[in-house]
C-alpha cells in the first residue's frame, strides 16, 4: 500500500478540496463549473469526479509494459561519449544508429575548441541573440558558414528543431502556402501549423502530385516547398533536380532541409543541393548541428534581406537562449576539420558501401536508401522490436522506427554509419544481422507451419 493514500488514488492523486467538499460543482475563477460522470482512466480504475487532464497519462501502460517486459527500446541511458562504440548498462556496444556521420564528436581538435571557448566565455549565454545573447563567436560561426555553404549569409540558432519552426514561422504568414514532401522531418509540420499558413503535403517524392498542388494556387500569397534532402527515416534522395524544374512553370520558393546532408553529400560536403548542382536554386538551405557537425544547434543561409528579415520575426531565436560557447566552438572546429581532412567523407562513404551491399548480400530490404542512412525494411512492430532487441542483446544499438515516423506496415530498423567505424565493427554487425535475420525467419516459418 505504500504511497495509497486514504480516500484517494493508487497513484495519491486527490481531487482539488474544493470538488471534494462541493460534491459536484466548484468555484474557478468566479465560474462555476460542471463535473461530468465517473471518468475511467485505463489501468487505474475509475476516476469519480472531474475530467482529469492526466487521465491521459494514467492510462498511458504501454511504455512501462515494454520496460516490464525488458525491450524497451527508447531512452536508453548512454554511459560514454557519442563514439563509434559505447557503453550502455555497463556494456560496449557498437553504435550503428547515431547521426554522427564524420566521427567528429569525440576528435580531440573539436574537444579543444569546445574547452576553450567554455575558458573564455564561460558555460552559457543566458539568453536569446536578440537580447543580450548574441557573442562574435555566434557571428563567426555564420560568416564561417555562410562560406562553406557558398550562400551570401546565414543565421545561427540554438537547435535544427527551432531553425525549422523559426525560418518557417516568420516567412510563411496566413495567406502563403507551405508545401512538403510527406516524409519531411516532424519540425517542418509543426513549423507549418505554427505559422498559420495553408500547409499541404504532397506525396513522397511525387512531383505529380506537388505540380498538382503548385497548380491550385489562388494567387492570394506565397508559396514556400520544403523538403528534406536526405530523407532521415529510409536515406533516400529528394527529386531536387526535378523540383527545380518546376520553377520554370510556377512561382514558389524552395527551402532544403539538409540536416543529414550537409558534410555527408556533394564534392565538399555542402549538402544535397551541392550534390544535385542546384545550389543556386535552393533558397534556403537549412543544416543541423547535431549531425555532421558534431554539436548542437542549426542554421539557415539564405540571401541577407531574408537572414535580416528572419533575424527580426523568428519566435524561435528571439524567445530563446542562443547556443553556449563550447556549442558553437565546436561547430568552428568541425568545419575546419571537413574543409581540412576531405578523406573523412570518403572513409565514410566506404562504410555505407560496404553494409548496403553486405544488407543486400544477406537478404536484408534496405528501401530506396542512396546515403549513409540504411533503413531495414521489417515490415511489422511487432518484428521490429523483435530484430531490435536480439541485435541490442548481442552488443549492437539500431534505432526501431515506428508509426507515425513511418506508415503503418513499413516499420524499420534505422541504421546509420560514421567515418570512424572500422572495418572489424561491421563485419562483426554483419555476421550478427545474418545469424539474427536467419533466426527470426525460422521462428516465422514455425509459427507458420503451426497455424
Ligand atoms: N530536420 C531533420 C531532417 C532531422 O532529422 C532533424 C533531427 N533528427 C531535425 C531537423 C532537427 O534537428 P535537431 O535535432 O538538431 O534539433
Amino acid at each position: 500500500m505504500c504511497g495509497r493514500d486514504p480516500g484517494g488514488r493508487a497513484d495519491g492523486y486527490r481531487l482539488s478540496p474544493s470538488l471534494e467538499r462541493e460534491g459536484g460543482t466548484t468555484e474557478n475563477g468566479g465560474k462555476e463549473t460542471r463535473r461530468p460522470a465517473e471518468t475511467p482512466i485505463p489501468g487505474w480504475g475509475v476516476m469519480q469526479g472531474h475530467q482529469d487532464l492526466f487521465a491521459k497519462a494514467f492510462g498511458y501502460t504501454r511504455a512501462r509494459t515494454a520496460r516490464a517486459e525488458g525491450w524497451y527500446p527508447y531512452f536508453r541511458a548512454i554511459e560514454s561519449g557519442a563514439g563509434a562504440e559505447v557503453t550502455i548498462e555497463g556494456r560496449r556496444v557498437i553504435m550503428i544508429g547515431s547521426n554522427n556521420y564524420l566521427g567528429l564528436t569525440q576528435h580531440p581538435y573539436v574537444i579543444e575548441k569546445a574547452q576553450k571557448a567554455i575558458a573564455e566565455y564561460g558555460t552559457g549565454c543566458t539568453g536569446s541573440r536578440f537580447l543580450n545573447g548574441n557573442l562574435a563567436l555566434h557571428e563567426e560561426l555564420e560568416d564561417r558558414l555562410a562560406r562553406f555553404m557558398d550562400k551570401p549569409a546565414c543565421l545561427v540558432f540554438s537547435t535544427g528543431y527551432q531553425t525549422n519552426l523559426g525560418t518557417i514561422d516568420a516567412l510563411a504568414g496566413r495567406h502563403d502556402r507551405v508545401l512538403t514532401d510527406s516524409m519531411n522531418h516532424a519540425s517542418i509540420f509543426d513549423a507549418s501549423r505554427l505559422s498559420f499558413a495553408k500547409s499541404h503535403k504532397f506525396r513522397h517524392n511525387d512531383l505529380t502530385d506537388l505540380e498538382r498542388l503548385l497548380q491550385d494556387d489562388d494567387g492570394s500569397g506565397g508559396t514556400l516547398v520544403v523538403t528534406d534532402g536526405v530523407f532521415s527515416m529510409e536515406g533516400d534522395l529528394a527529386d531536387l533536380e526535378g523540383i527545380v524544374r518546376l520553377r520554370r512553370h510556377y512561382s514558389f520558393r524552395l527551402m532544403i532541409d539538409d540536416a543529414h546532408g550537409v558534410g555527408v553529400m556533394g564534392p565538399r560536403g555542402r549538402g544535397t543541393a551541392e550534390h544535385f548542382g542546384v545550389e543556386d536554386s535552393a533558397d534556403l538551405i537549412m543544416g543541423t548541428f547535431s549531425k555532421s557537425l558534431a554539436s548542437i544547434g542549426g542554421f539557415i543561409a539564405a540571401e541577407p534581406e531574408v537572414i535580416d528579415f528572419v533575424k527580426h520575426h523568428s519566435r524561435a531565436l528571439i524567445f530563446s537562449a542562443s547556443p553556449p560557447p563550447s556549442a558553437v566552438a565546436a561547430v568552428i572546429a568541425a568545419l575546419d576539420i571537413i574543409e581540412a581532412e576531405p578523406e573523412r567523407r570518403r572513409m565514410l562513404w566506404e562504410n555505407v558501401e560496404k553494409m548496403r551491399s553486405g544488407f543486400q548480400e544477406i537478404g536484408l530490404d534496405t528501401g530506396p536508401s542512396v546515403t549513409p542512412v540504411i533503413p531495414l525494411l521489417i515490415g511489422e512492430e511487432e518484428d521490429t522490436f523483435y530484430f531490435w532487441n536480439a541485435l541490442f542483446e548481442a552488443g549492437i544499438f539500431t534505432n526501431p522506427i515506428v508509426p507515425p515516423a513511418v506508415p503503418p506496415g513499413r516499420c524499420l530498423l534505422r541504421t546509420s554509419y560514421m567515418a570512424t567505424h572500422t572495418p572489424e565493427m561491421l563485419d562483426h554487425v554483419l555476421e550478427v544481422v545474418a545469424a539474427v535475420a536467419e533466426h527470426a525467419s525460422a521462428s516465422r516459418a514455425t509459427a507458420a507451419s503451426a497455424r
